[in-house]
């Protein structure tokens, strides 16, 4: 699995190891699906902050591709084929996208909708406005309960 940093958000190719950190800013680097990665650096470049992602495996038997995100930033509009979800419990998963459940396909005509569907988030970011949201960890302060 690719790596991207969660401080700078710049993707390294080198291969996730323990206890390695970002070349740039000495971040923190985190795993991601390598076929969502330049979307979810994008994404957070931009200043949509993500907590979690699948973009989907066609060898599963059932993928469930989504983005999730930290905090309160808003999506102007959602990529063609997905919906929004909303939770109020938890900062790390405020909401997300979802592409509708992958199941009972062949292994070839689960990698097609992923394919697809990975085109559909590619253009979307694309024309995101870049916005200024919190960072991260101020989002998540702002959200967690104080007691
Ligand atoms: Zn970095």
């Amino acid at each position: 699995m690719a790596t991207m940093c969660n401080d700078c958000f710049e993707i390294d190719k080198r291969k996730y190891k323990y206890g390695r950190w970002c070349k740039h800013c000495g971040g923190e680097l985190v795993q991601i699906d390598e076929l969502w990665l330049p979307i979810v650096s994008l994404l957070n470049q931009k200043g949509y902050y993500t907590s979690f992602c699948c973009s989907g495996h066609a060898s599963d038997d059932f993928s469930s591709p989504y983005i999730s995100f930290i905090g309160s930033c808003e999506l102007p509009n959602l990529p063609k084929g997905f919906e929004l979800e909303k939770y109020d419990d938890s900062p790390y998963f405020q909401f997300c996208i979802r592409h509708p459940y992958i199941e009972n396909k062949s292994e070839f005509d689960a990698h097609i909708e992923i394919l697809n569907a990975t085109v559909n988030l590619l253009d979307w970011v694309r024309n995101l406005p870049t916005v200024k949201n919190k960072l991260p960890h101020e989002s998540v302060l702002s959200c967690g309960t104080t007691n």
